[in-house]
């Protein structure tokens, strides 16, 4: 049997100014970015623009799918006219938001929700206030925990979120600049389903369909977290604000717990934040960052994800190279990863289960899923075979999907017109690829009439057969 020996957990890298530089967004894309993350609170129309067409650009040089994840600012409240590089507080010390040409926020409305001896967090937690008197627009407040007023940064209630639309009108207008483009949108702050529901109205209004991320981020979120589950198509571990609003000594177990609580339900997820921290100022990670790593994916994770570490450290691209070789590690020894129970719900999961199932006990050379909308791909990636497995698809957008789906590798394939055309050109592309070769055995899984997303009900172990295209010809 072909074991899969490349990386198999997919890597979501965040954009910023450590990959301006001419030629380093190709080297991180190179050295192992499936998933470029633009982080909507940190960046403007004009830069977003920029980053897409150079993403598009390097998608059709490097001839590969690349998804593209917008990062809403959602239902967030930044500091303004704070002078750089910050302001030093004091525990102790009292100072005002509001004032005439003071610090002050993006949001004026907030005196309305604040209360005297509320506590609020400046950044993820670098510095914690209490609010003494509230005299719109002047908010009182005294540091209980002293820290950085750096410029720019988040103030979140210690409990909860603000009461804001969760798509704010910036990501509305970043949203309709992408476009078609956006191929996941991480929703910040997600309270429920209902967050979710109410974007996805929105962007049906404008006739888009990114795949939504919630970020879990809050207590609120994951306590109902089922609820959010059945809504959403992936989610985010955001330990970064996780850690802000529980505490970090909390996060360890919220973290297995959504990502348990995902994988048994077949939703993607997004391990996030810290992963290799210590690379924003070195160029190797810290034993302790190595081993989290290993340990989110033997979790169950379907992506890590680098946020500072590729946005603004001093060393981009390595710290891309160190994660890409720390995963395909933890991907190989897979003996130390979480079994989740198998308890296929539908046919399409059943059919998916047994593909692999099969795969891993006959030994295939790989696993074949032509797929109309990701889902069966996706279905047969949530039960990890040991395999390679193609993502085959006529539609860039689905192919642009399935970067971030745990072990699967997108590869074009010309549209079908029945299903024995749809066979036949799945394996004709997956030979171009090189994925399987003359004498192999595969498995294909697919939904039949092909066409109808999510019905996936074929099973077909065969041998490819002679003549076949030479892998590489056009
Ligand atoms: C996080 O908080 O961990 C996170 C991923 O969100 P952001 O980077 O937007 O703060």
């Amino acid at each position: 049997m072909k074991v899969a020996t490349t990386r198999r957990t997919k890597i979501v890298v965040t954009l910023g100014p450590a990959l301006q530089e001419a030629g380093r967004l190709r080297e991180a894309l190179e050295a192992g970015a499936d998933v470029v993350r633009i982080n909507l609170s940190h960046t403007t129309l004009d830069e977003l623009g920029a980053w897409l067409q150079r993403v598009d650009g390097l998608e059709a040089e490097l001839q590969r799918p690349v998804g593209v994840m917008l990062d809403t600012k959602g239902p967030e409240v930044r500091l303004t006219g704070v002078p750089s590089p910050g302001i030093a507080l004091k525990a102790g010390a009292s100072f005002a938001v509001g004032e005439p040409g003071g610090p002050a926020v993006d949001w004026p409305e907030w005196t309305q929700w604040l209360s005297v001896g509320m506590a609020l967090e400046f950044g993820d937690g670098e510095a914690v206030a209490e609010v003494v008197s509230v005299d719109p627009p002047t908010v009182r407040l005294q540091v209980i925990q002293g820290g950085q007023l750096a410029p720019g940064k988040k103030v979140s209630p210690r409990a909860g979120t603000w009461p804001l639309p969760p798509l704010s009108p910036f990501d509305r207008a970043a949203l309709e600049a992408a476009g078609a483009r956006a191929d996941f949108l991480a929703v910040s702050f997600v309270r429920g389903p209902e967050d979710l529901r109410q974007v996805r109205q929105w962007l049906a209004t404008r006739g888009l369909s990114p795949q939504l991320v919630a970020k879990m981020e809050t207590r609120r979120a994951v306590e109902r977290l089922d609820a959010i589950l059945d809504e959403a198509d992936a989610v985010m571990v955001a330990r970064g604000d996780l850690g802000v609003e529980c505490s970090p000594v909390e996060v360890p177990e919220l973290q297995k717990q959504i990502i348990f609580a995902a994988s048994e339900r077949g939703v993607p997820v997004v391990t996030a934040t810290q992963m290799l921290e210590s690379m924003v100022e070195h160029p190797v990670p810290t034993r302790a960052e190595a081993t989290d790593v290993a340990n989110a994916i033997w979790d169950g994770s379907d992506a890590v994800m680098l946020s500072e570490e590729t946005a603004v450290g001093r060393y981009p691209v390595e710290a891309i190279r160190t994660l890409a070789e720390l995963a395909a590690r933890a991907d190989q020894a897979a003996q130390y990863r979480h079994r989740i129970p198998l308890k296929p719900q539908s046919v399409a999961e059943a059919v998916a289960w047994a593909a692999c199932a099969i795969a891993d006990t006959l030994g295939v050379d790989a696993i074949l899923t032509p797929t109309e909308s990701g889902a069966t791909a996706r279905s047969v990636s949530r039960y990890r075979p040991a395999p390679p497995v193609a993502g085959l698809s006529p539609h860039r957008h689905v192919l642009r999907r399935l970067t971030l789906w745990w072990g699967i590798t997108p590869i074009p394939m010309e549209p079908a017109q029945s299903s024995d055309d749809m066979m036949n050109a799945a394996v004709t592309a997956a030979v171009r690829r090189g994925m399987v070769a003359e004498g192999d055995r595969y498995i294909l899984t697919a939904g039949v009439p092909f066409g109808t997303p999510g019905s996936t009900n074929l099973l077909r172990i065969e041998s490819v057969s002679a003549p076949m295209p030479t892998p590489g010809a056009p």
